[in-house]
């Protein structure tokens, strides 16, 4: 008899294989050699996927479409921004590509894109790269196992048993 614990549901870690494919076909992401493990119900992980996760069993492969506005949200206009790179701290890594986090004047944590660096100045984008698109994730399900009070407390997976950062 299937065990009824052993559900993709709140607090258990689970570890998946993923393929994320963009709209276009285009091959975005995915797991590597080892599955990803991810806390269930922690927003690790978009919410859209994790809602889609949320039942499954060890063993099941489905597909995942997952809408910009539960994935990583509808893109905002205007928000590229030119900011004078002495704004940003001496160690930040100022490579196109990265992303950084910021403080908004109000305490809140943004996520700035970066887009173009020169010499006077680091062009942002407020937007994920991965902003205004349909996502589509193609998943395995390898393992679920419950997850350590260490884990629930920080909110994230910990590699294998789940005891420590390894
Ligand atoms: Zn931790």
């Amino acid at each position: 008899m299937a065990s009824e614990t052993n559900t993709v549901s709140a607090d258990k870690v689970v570890s998946i294989h993923y393929t994320l494919t963009s709209q276009e076909g285009e091959v975005l992401d995915r797991s590597g050699n080892d599955p990803l493990a991810y806390l269930h119900g922690h927003q690790n992980i978009v919410p859209g996927l994790e809602r889609q996760i949320a039942g499954k069993n060890p063993g099941d492969k489905f597909q995942a479409v997952v809408e910009a506005a539960e994935g990583y949200g509808e893109r905002m206009p205007d928000a590229q921004k030119t900011i004078p790179r002495e704004a940003f701290p001496a160690d930040a890594p100022l490579r196109e590509g990265v992303q950084l986090t910021a403080q908004a004047p109000d305490g809140q944590l943004i996520g700035l894109w970066i887009l173009k660096v020169s010499d006077e100045e680091v062009l942002v984008d407020l937007n994920h790269p991965l902003a205004g698109q349909t996502l589509t994730f193609d998943v395995e399900v390898v393992s679920i196992r419950e997850s350590t009070e260490e884990e629930r407390a920080h909110g994230h997976a910990h590699p294998g048993d789940g005891h420590g950062h390894g």
